[in-house]
């Protein structure tokens, strides 16, 4: 198997004014410092508001950063919406696309999601594309099927292991404390390697993030489980010894 280096990566979401962004930001960049950072990479998505003043803050830290959505065009009459380029432009490496806040409130179809990958790829960023079922979907019995369907509408030509992650999110367990067992986590993430190949050159390589109610207490159990290559992390990514401590779960 290639190795793969786990990617914990903090999805703030909505939350944050200057203050305690930067502040938070500050506390992650003390304690990379200090820390045997070999196990794992650390990412950071602020709200838009805030990737200028964060980036600041990580200025020649490891820490990365990154933008929660992007816009699928390059520029132009799109009141309110955010280019790739334009994040790229603020130091970010990475952009969050589809996810399930997007697809629910903001009617995000597959090929959407798909079109803002591209433009992420576009810009060189890497997209991190999230996927994951609902819990009636999962309750039919249809979980692997929506997530297959979801990846291959919304991973674009071009897609690799280098400037893509996927990010398994079933839709049920963001925010509620609940996910699943290991043992579906690993029949998940099993399937999605293998809906990869044929959507993603060097398919094997590409790291595949777990999320949904991650926190330090149930980091290490999930970490641990085959083709779980890291965690994106909603709640418990803003505050930083929570978030530390997921990381710190990484073998
Ligand atoms: C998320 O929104 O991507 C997420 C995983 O949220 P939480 O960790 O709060 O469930």
């Amino acid at each position: 198997m290639a190795a793969r280096r786990p990617l914990i990566a903090g999805n703030w979401k909505m939350n944050g004014l200057r203050a305690d962004g930067t502040a938070l930001a500050a506390a992650l960049v003390q304690r990379l410092k200090k820390a045997d950072t070999a196990r794992f990479d650390m990412l950071i998505c602020p709200p838009a508001t805030l990737i200028a003043p964060v980036g600041q803050v990580l200025e020649g830290s490891i820490l990365a950063l990154g933008g929660q959505d992007c816009h699928a065009a390059e520029k132009g009459a799109h009141t309110g919406d955010i280019s790739a380029a334009m994040l790229a432009d603020l130091g970010c490496r990475y952009v969050i696309v589809g996810h399930s806040e997007r697809r629910q409130d903001h009617g995000e179809s597959d090929a959407t999601v798909r079109a803002k990958a591209a433009a992420a790829h576009k810009a060189g960023l890497i997209a991190i594309v999230c996927v994951g079922e609902t819990e009636g979907q999962r309750d039919a019995g249809e979980a692997e099927s929506v997530v297959t369907g979801q990846l291959k509408g919304s991973i674009p030509d071009g897609a690799t292991a280098e400037n893509t992650v996927i990010a398994y999110e079933p839709v049920w367990a963001i925010g509620t404390g609940r996910t699943p067992t290991n043992a579906d986590i690993a029949a998940m993430h099993a399937n999605i390697r293998t809906s990869l190949s044929g959507l993603v050159a060097s398919a094997d390589g590409v790291r595949i993030l777990y999320g949904g109610s991650v926190k330090p207490g149930n980091a290490a159990e999930i970490l641990a489980i085959d083709d779980v290559d890291g965690a994106l992390v909603g709640g418990a990514s803003l505050k930083d010894e929570d978030f530390w401590g997921i990381a710190a779960s990484c073998r």
